[in-house]
Protein backbone atom coordinates (compact mmCIF):
# COMPACT_ATOMS: atom_id res chain seq x y z
CA UNK A 1 0.00 0.00 0.00
CA UNK A 2 2.27 2.71 1.04
CA UNK A 3 6.39 2.37 0.72
CA UNK A 4 7.31 4.42 3.86
CA UNK A 5 7.49 2.84 6.98
CA UNK A 6 4.71 3.07 9.62
CA UNK A 7 5.32 6.54 11.43
CA UNK A 8 4.22 7.99 14.27
CA UNK A 9 4.57 11.84 15.27
CA UNK A 10 3.97 13.78 18.39
CA UNK A 11 4.01 17.39 18.57
CA UNK A 12 5.16 18.54 22.07
CA UNK A 13 5.56 22.13 23.42
CA UNK A 14 8.64 22.26 25.40
CA UNK A 15 11.94 20.35 25.78
CA UNK A 16 10.79 17.45 28.12
CA UNK A 17 7.49 16.98 26.90
CA UNK A 18 8.01 14.37 24.40
CA UNK A 19 9.51 12.36 28.06
CA UNK A 20 6.29 12.77 30.46
CA UNK A 21 3.65 12.57 28.11
CA UNK A 22 4.68 10.02 25.45
CA UNK A 23 8.05 8.27 26.56
CA UNK A 24 6.15 5.07 26.91
CA UNK A 25 4.88 5.21 23.33
CA UNK A 26 7.61 6.84 21.75
CA UNK A 27 10.03 3.62 23.02
CA UNK A 28 7.22 1.16 22.33
CA UNK A 29 6.67 1.78 18.87
CA UNK A 30 9.99 2.65 17.63
CA UNK A 31 11.04 -0.84 19.46
CA UNK A 32 8.14 -2.27 17.61
CA UNK A 33 9.82 -1.22 14.11
CA UNK A 34 7.80 2.12 13.75
CA UNK A 35 9.65 5.45 12.69
CA UNK A 36 9.18 8.09 14.98
CA UNK A 37 9.05 11.74 14.92
CA UNK A 38 9.21 14.17 17.38
CA UNK A 39 8.22 18.04 16.83
CA UNK A 40 8.96 20.59 19.05
CA UNK A 41 8.39 24.10 18.63
CA UNK A 42 9.96 25.64 22.08
CA UNK A 43 13.13 26.06 22.61
CA UNK A 44 12.18 25.65 26.27
CA UNK A 45 14.01 29.11 27.37
CA UNK A 46 11.63 29.83 30.40
CA UNK A 47 12.78 26.58 31.94
CA UNK A 48 14.69 26.29 34.85
CA UNK A 49 18.36 27.65 34.33
CA UNK A 50 22.09 25.95 35.42
CA UNK A 51 22.03 25.56 39.11
CA UNK A 52 18.01 25.84 39.59
CA UNK A 53 18.00 29.47 38.90
CA UNK A 54 14.16 30.33 37.92
CA UNK A 55 12.76 32.24 34.89
CA UNK A 56 12.93 36.19 36.29
CA UNK A 57 15.58 35.49 38.64
CA UNK A 58 18.76 37.18 38.50
CA UNK A 59 21.15 35.23 36.17
CA UNK A 60 18.68 33.23 34.41
CA UNK A 61 19.64 34.11 30.45
CA UNK A 62 17.18 31.96 28.20
CA UNK A 63 19.26 31.58 25.62
CA UNK A 64 21.74 29.48 27.59
CA UNK A 65 18.49 27.62 28.85
CA UNK A 66 17.44 26.65 26.08
CA UNK A 67 21.12 25.61 24.57
CA UNK A 68 21.48 23.21 27.39
CA UNK A 69 17.70 21.99 27.10
CA UNK A 70 18.84 20.78 23.35
CA UNK A 71 21.55 19.17 24.67
CA UNK A 72 19.15 17.22 27.28
CA UNK A 73 16.47 16.94 24.35
CA UNK A 74 18.80 15.10 21.71
CA UNK A 75 20.14 12.80 24.64
CA UNK A 76 16.45 12.00 25.61
CA UNK A 77 16.07 11.27 22.02
CA UNK A 78 18.54 8.62 21.79
CA UNK A 79 17.10 7.07 25.15
CA UNK A 80 13.70 6.80 23.43
CA UNK A 81 15.31 5.79 19.63
CA UNK A 82 13.48 8.39 18.15
CA UNK A 83 13.99 8.70 14.72
CA UNK A 84 13.50 12.30 13.34
CA UNK A 85 14.02 15.71 15.91
CA UNK A 86 12.19 18.87 14.50
CA UNK A 87 12.49 21.92 15.99
CA UNK A 88 10.28 24.47 14.90
CA UNK A 89 12.29 27.07 17.07
CA UNK A 90 10.17 29.22 18.96
CA UNK A 91 10.82 31.02 22.23
CA UNK A 92 8.93 29.63 24.99
CA UNK A 93 6.42 31.18 26.11
CA UNK A 94 6.30 30.94 29.87
CA UNK A 95 2.94 30.23 31.92
CA UNK A 96 -0.29 32.34 31.60
CA UNK A 97 0.37 35.83 32.35
CA UNK A 98 4.02 35.74 31.67
CA UNK A 99 5.61 38.88 30.04
CA UNK A 100 7.40 36.41 28.12
CA UNK A 101 4.26 35.94 26.31
CA UNK A 102 4.37 39.30 24.87
CA UNK A 103 7.98 38.97 23.90
CA UNK A 104 9.08 38.39 19.76
CA UNK A 105 9.13 35.05 18.37
CA UNK A 106 7.34 33.54 21.79
CA UNK A 107 5.27 31.03 20.59
CA UNK A 108 1.70 32.09 22.20
CA UNK A 109 2.40 35.57 20.06
CA UNK A 110 2.68 33.82 16.69
CA UNK A 111 -0.13 33.36 14.60
CA UNK A 112 -1.66 29.64 14.28
CA UNK A 113 -1.64 29.93 10.37
CA UNK A 114 2.26 30.69 10.74
CA UNK A 115 2.72 27.71 13.25
CA UNK A 116 0.31 25.46 11.03
CA UNK A 117 1.77 25.97 7.84
CA UNK A 118 5.17 24.74 9.04
CA UNK A 119 3.96 22.11 10.80
CA UNK A 120 1.77 20.93 7.38
CA UNK A 121 5.06 20.88 5.46
CA UNK A 122 6.48 18.88 7.88
CA UNK A 123 3.22 16.46 7.73
CA UNK A 124 3.65 16.57 3.68
CA UNK A 125 7.37 14.98 4.38
CA UNK A 126 6.57 12.56 6.84
CA UNK A 127 3.15 11.50 6.33
CA UNK A 128 2.68 10.19 9.68
CA UNK A 129 -0.14 7.61 10.33
CA UNK A 130 -0.57 8.74 13.87
CA UNK A 131 -0.33 12.07 15.14
CA UNK A 132 -0.26 13.07 19.29
CA UNK A 133 -0.48 16.59 20.74
CA UNK A 134 -2.23 17.85 23.61
CA UNK A 135 -6.03 18.10 23.98
CA UNK A 136 -7.66 22.39 23.42
CA UNK A 137 -6.42 22.51 27.45
CA UNK A 138 -2.59 21.99 27.01
CA UNK A 139 -3.54 19.20 28.84
CA UNK A 140 -3.01 21.73 32.39
CA UNK A 141 -3.64 25.42 30.92
CA UNK A 142 0.05 26.23 29.72
CA UNK A 143 -0.18 28.74 26.72
CA UNK A 144 2.84 26.99 24.89
CA UNK A 145 0.60 23.58 25.14
CA UNK A 146 -2.56 25.23 23.80
CA UNK A 147 -0.61 26.67 20.75
CA UNK A 148 0.80 23.38 20.22
CA UNK A 149 -2.83 22.09 20.10
CA UNK A 150 -3.82 24.89 18.02
CA UNK A 151 -1.26 24.77 15.24
CA UNK A 152 -1.64 21.09 15.00
CA UNK A 153 -5.42 20.79 14.58
CA UNK A 154 -5.16 23.28 11.52
CA UNK A 155 -1.84 21.70 9.86
CA UNK A 156 -4.13 18.61 10.23
CA UNK A 157 -6.52 20.78 8.28
CA UNK A 158 -4.43 21.86 5.73
CA UNK A 159 -2.94 18.66 4.84
CA UNK A 160 -6.22 16.41 5.51
CA UNK A 161 -4.44 13.17 5.20
CA UNK A 162 -3.29 11.41 8.47
CA UNK A 163 -5.52 8.72 9.58
CA UNK A 164 -5.70 8.85 13.32
CA UNK A 165 -5.18 11.35 15.77
CA UNK A 166 -5.15 11.61 19.51
CA UNK A 167 -4.36 13.81 22.77
CA UNK A 168 -2.99 13.08 25.09
CA UNK A 169 -4.61 12.67 28.81
CA UNK A 170 -4.96 11.19 31.75
CA UNK A 171 -7.42 9.35 33.55
CA UNK A 172 -9.19 11.18 37.10
CA UNK A 173 -8.95 7.75 38.48
CA UNK A 174 -4.96 8.05 38.43
CA UNK A 175 -4.56 11.56 38.85
CA UNK A 176 -5.59 11.34 42.86
CA UNK A 177 -2.82 8.74 43.79
CA UNK A 178 -0.92 11.02 41.41
CA UNK A 179 -1.55 13.71 44.05
CA UNK A 180 -0.95 11.40 46.82
CA UNK A 181 2.63 10.06 45.71
CA UNK A 182 3.52 13.96 44.98
CA UNK A 183 2.80 14.76 48.49
CA UNK A 184 5.19 11.21 49.39
CA UNK A 185 7.83 12.31 47.83
CA UNK A 186 7.84 16.34 47.80
CA UNK A 187 7.27 16.22 51.47
CA UNK A 188 4.46 18.14 51.46
CA UNK A 189 1.30 18.55 53.06
CA UNK A 190 -1.95 17.38 50.91
CA UNK A 191 -3.54 20.94 49.66
CA UNK A 192 -7.53 20.80 48.96
CA UNK A 193 -6.82 23.69 46.46
CA UNK A 194 -4.48 21.72 44.48
CA UNK A 195 -6.29 18.00 45.27
CA UNK A 196 -9.41 20.40 43.34
CA UNK A 197 -7.02 21.67 40.57
CA UNK A 198 -5.55 17.99 39.94
CA UNK A 199 -9.60 16.87 39.94
CA UNK A 200 -9.85 19.30 36.88
CA UNK A 201 -7.21 17.57 34.80
CA UNK A 202 -7.38 14.45 32.38
CA UNK A 203 -10.88 12.86 31.79
CA UNK A 204 -13.63 10.45 33.55
CA UNK A 205 -12.31 6.73 32.56
CA UNK A 206 -14.93 6.49 30.65
CA UNK A 207 -13.79 9.25 28.04
CA UNK A 208 -10.34 7.64 27.41
CA UNK A 209 -10.47 5.82 23.94
CA UNK A 210 -6.66 4.66 24.31
CA UNK A 211 -4.82 3.08 26.53
CA UNK A 212 -2.01 1.99 25.60
CA UNK A 213 0.00 -0.29 28.06
CA UNK A 214 3.50 1.02 28.12
CA UNK A 215 5.16 -0.79 31.54
CA UNK A 216 7.78 -2.50 29.68
CA UNK A 217 9.32 1.12 28.36
CA UNK A 218 8.83 2.63 31.84
CA UNK A 219 12.94 2.44 32.32
CA UNK A 220 13.47 4.56 29.08
CA UNK A 221 10.54 7.26 29.54
CA UNK A 222 12.48 7.04 33.44
CA UNK A 223 16.00 7.64 31.69
CA UNK A 224 14.49 10.14 28.89
CA UNK A 225 13.30 12.31 32.06
CA UNK A 226 16.49 11.64 33.64
CA UNK A 227 18.29 13.63 30.37
CA UNK A 228 15.87 16.43 31.26
CA UNK A 229 17.26 16.92 35.03
CA UNK A 230 18.18 20.59 34.66
CA UNK A 231 14.29 21.13 35.10
CA UNK A 232 12.98 20.87 38.82
CA UNK A 233 9.66 19.30 37.99
CA UNK A 234 11.53 16.16 36.78
CA UNK A 235 13.70 16.00 39.66
CA UNK A 236 10.66 14.91 41.53
CA UNK A 237 9.87 11.99 39.26
CA UNK A 238 13.17 10.87 39.27
CA UNK A 239 13.34 10.74 43.21
CA UNK A 240 10.75 8.19 43.12
CA UNK A 241 13.10 5.79 41.21
CA UNK A 242 12.40 3.29 38.55
CA UNK A 243 10.04 1.03 40.80
CA UNK A 244 7.17 3.36 41.57
CA UNK A 245 7.90 5.68 38.24
CA UNK A 246 7.17 2.28 36.15
CA UNK A 247 3.56 1.88 38.34
CA UNK A 248 2.66 5.48 38.12
CA UNK A 249 3.36 6.10 34.55
CA UNK A 250 3.33 2.34 32.72
CA UNK A 251 0.11 3.16 31.02
CA UNK A 252 -0.64 5.93 28.80
CA UNK A 253 -3.80 7.15 27.74
CA UNK A 254 -5.21 9.05 24.97
CA UNK A 255 -8.12 10.41 23.34
CA UNK A 256 -8.73 9.47 19.59
CA UNK A 257 -9.91 12.73 17.99
CA UNK A 258 -10.15 11.59 14.66
CA UNK A 259 -10.13 8.36 12.15
CA UNK A 260 -10.76 6.68 9.46
CA UNK A 261 -9.71 3.59 10.26
CA UNK A 262 -12.91 2.24 12.47
CA UNK A 263 -10.80 0.61 15.02
CA UNK A 264 -13.41 -0.56 17.61
CA UNK A 265 -12.85 1.79 20.79
CA UNK A 266 -11.91 1.70 23.87
CA UNK A 267 -8.54 0.49 22.13
CA UNK A 268 -5.19 -0.64 23.49
CA UNK A 269 -2.62 0.83 20.53
CA UNK A 270 -2.39 3.42 18.77
CA UNK A 271 -2.35 1.77 15.50
CA UNK A 272 -5.28 -0.34 15.43
CA UNK A 273 -6.61 -0.75 12.57
CA UNK A 274 -3.72 0.49 10.53
CA UNK A 275 -1.60 -2.58 10.70
ZN1 LIG B 1 5.73 21.79 28.31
Amino acid sequence: MVDRPLTLMAVHAHPDDEATGTGGVLARYAAEGVRTVLVTCTDGGCGDGPGGVKPGEPGHDPAAVAAMRRQELEASCQVLRIDHLELLGYADSGMMGWAANEAPGAFWGTPVEEGAARLAELLRRYQPDVVVTYDENGFYGHPDHIQANRITMAALELTGQTPKVYWTTAPRSAMQRFGEIMHEFGGTEPDPAEAAALAEIGLPDEEITTWVDTTAYAGQKFDSLAAHASQGENIFFLKMGKERFAELMGVETFVRVRDTTDAPLPEDDLFAGLR
